[in-house]
């Protein structure tokens, strides 16, 4: 029986009961096959949905033999006359209304018994998935991930090209651009012993339009950064980059704001209220302890060094004495945390460095309150004043963190996070958007002795710290913003130093000799020469 496949009248999530009685050709893979006292159901599936099939071996014997040798994912081409389910309505389905008493069948391909089912919760392990990518592709919910991601471009592309934004390619062979990564290199072939790098990003390229005068740029790209994978993090990822000249960074952000603003009510459906909130590197790191903090709940760091620097727990002190602090998160409600917790979490934290997790918890005494477990009998004495300054009350738990400030924060962050996860305070659908700006210009690197750029090399110091850049290099700040969505760090940008003899004294400070600047850069330190207006842009991470 030879259906013309290629003259589909549907897909397959598309027929209502106002279809009733029309003669329709559907094609697509069978999802799922039954034999009900004779009659033959299909549920065929395509890209968009699924529809029932009957095949009733009284009105259609032909096409019901055929039917009855289907198997699952073989692939098929109907003609049928669409029919009311009266009672067997599926509310589930979008078609669940009707079903397709089939006339006609065209068997395309026979399909072999795949190695998982087509079902969205498939139990496949991930090895198999990916061995068979086309079949886990098929699952309807990969099919939709994949048709938002290409929404979601389009809905990029057409926000940039309503304000003047250019597409332009950048090449993939190229020269080093650094973002803190190893490059992935290409041998040439016509010069033997060269490479070429794959861009870490088009960081360069794109400060060049800007110096060739194309004033707003934006691309969806791929880069390429030789790094250990984790979840987040792939060797090949897509950035939406983009770059703008005679701009300064709030006229960068409010371009982001109203971009995300889109993005989400185009392809989520919620709606967010602008401005994005802003928040600097440090108020970031002292209340989170991270600078891209999840400010989706509380939980938040409380500084106790200077009540601290006299109290008689040795640990504390020792600690406030070489410059440290010491910091605390109270549990609301902690008291009900188990031992099993409280040390469970003392021990992950031991794998990341840390010494362990001093912790108490409040109790009520003699109409004030007091601690009790865990480190209770070193803070007696400012048990009151430590509950006073974290607003702490009784049946709260509290945990303590001594040490230098970048550990503390690392660990706190650390323990925040999973007590968080641990008492189910994060909120479920709900997204929290945040700018960090002022970040540090350089941050030491301890074991190479020596500074490195916290964003990247190019990024403007804050005009107002620039004077600092020979006397006091790791307090100025830059002109970097990051954007964060729930704790993770989904853009990061700069406004860009566009005078030349900033960007040598940045290179000198990053110990990036005259040498390496001229063989690695030379090109763009040329360009700023050349009438470079001040710019500045940013991009968005996507695996
Ligand atoms: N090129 C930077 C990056 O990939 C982003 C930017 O500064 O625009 O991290």
């Amino acid at each position: 029986m030879a259906v013309a496949y290629n003259q589909r009248t549907h897909h397959c999530a598309a027929l209502q009961k106002g279809d009733a009685g029309q003669t329709v050709t559907l094609a697509g893979w069978v999802n799922s096959y039954r034999d009900h006292g004779g009659m033959v159901f299909i549920d065929l599936r395509d890209h968009e949905g699924l529809t029932q099939l009957k095949f009733n071996p009284d009105t259609d014997p032909k096409a019901h033999q055929i039917a009855r040798g289907l198997r699952n994912e073989d692939v098929i081409a109907v003609v049928g006359t669409v029919a009311l389910r009266g009672e067997n309505v599926n509310p589930k389905l979008p078609t669940g209304e009707v079903e397709v008493e089939c006339h006609e069948i065209d068997v395309l391909n026979k399909a072999d018994t795949t190695p998982f089912m087509i079902e969205d919760d498939s139990d496949a392990n991930e090895d198999l998935r990916l061995r068979y990518r086309y079949l886990d592709l098929r699952r309807p919910s990969m099919q939709r991930t994949f048709r938002l991601r290409s929404k979601l471009g389009k809905t990029i592309r057409d926000y940039f090209a309503e304000r003047g934004f250019v597409e332009i390619e950048t090449p993939f062979l190229t020269k080093s651009t650094p973002e803190g990564a190893r490059d992935y290199l290409v041998p040439s072939r016509v010069s033997q012993g060269s490479f070429y790098a794959l861009p870490q990003s088009p960081q360069i390229f794109k400060q060049l339009f800007m110096i060739a005068g194309f004033d707003r740029y934006a691309q969806i790209v791929r880069c390429f950064r030789d790094e250990v994978l984790r979840g987040n993090r792939q060797p090949e990822f897509t950035q939406l980059d983009m770059e703008m000249a005679f701009v300064k960074r709030d006229d960068v952000m409010a371009v982001v704001d109203g971009c995300v603003e889109r993005i989400f009510r185009e392809c989520l459906g919620v709606e967010i209220s602008l401005p994005i909130a802003t928040m600097t590197y440090d108020e970031a790191m002292n209340r989170f302890g991270v600078d891209r903090p999840d400010t989706r709940f509380g939980l938040e760091l409380c500084d106790l060094t200077e009540m601290l620097t006299d109290c008689g727990f040795g640990v504390f002190g020792e600690a406030i004495a070489s410059g440290g602090v010491v910091k605390a998160i109270v549990v609301p409600g902690g008291e009900s945390l188990t031992r099993k917790v409280s040390d469970g979490l003392a021990a992950e934290l031991r794998g990341i460095g840390a010494g362990g997790l001093p912790y108490t918890k409040v109790t009520a005494s003699d109409g004030g309150v007091a601690f009790s477990t865990g480190v209770a009998k070193h803070l007696a004495s400012e048990c009151g004043a430590i509950c006073e300054r974290l607003g702490a009350r009784a049946g709260d738990a509290i945990f303590f963190m001594p040490g230098r400030f970048k550990d503390v924060c690392k660990y706190l962050h650390f323990v925040r996070t999973r007590l968080a996860e641990i008492t189910g305070v994060v909120p479920k659908d709900r997204w929290e958007l945040l700018w960090v700006v002022d970040f540090p210009l350089v941050e030491w690197n301890e074991e190479e002795k020596r500074f490195d750029s916290t964003h990247h090399p190019f990024t403007a110091p804050l005009d107002e710290d620039v004077h600092l850049l020979e006397t006091d290099p790791g307090a100025v700040r830059s002109q970097a913003y990051d954007l964060v969505l729930n704790g993770e760090e989904m853009a990061g940008g700069s406004i860009r130093i566009h005078r030349q003899g900033v960007q040598k004294k940045v290179f000198e400070l990053l110990n990036i000799s005259e040498e390496q600047a001229h063989l690695r850069f030379e090109h763009l330190l040329e360009a700023l020469r050349f009438g470079a207006p001040p710019h500045g842009g940013i991009a968005f991470w996507s695996t």
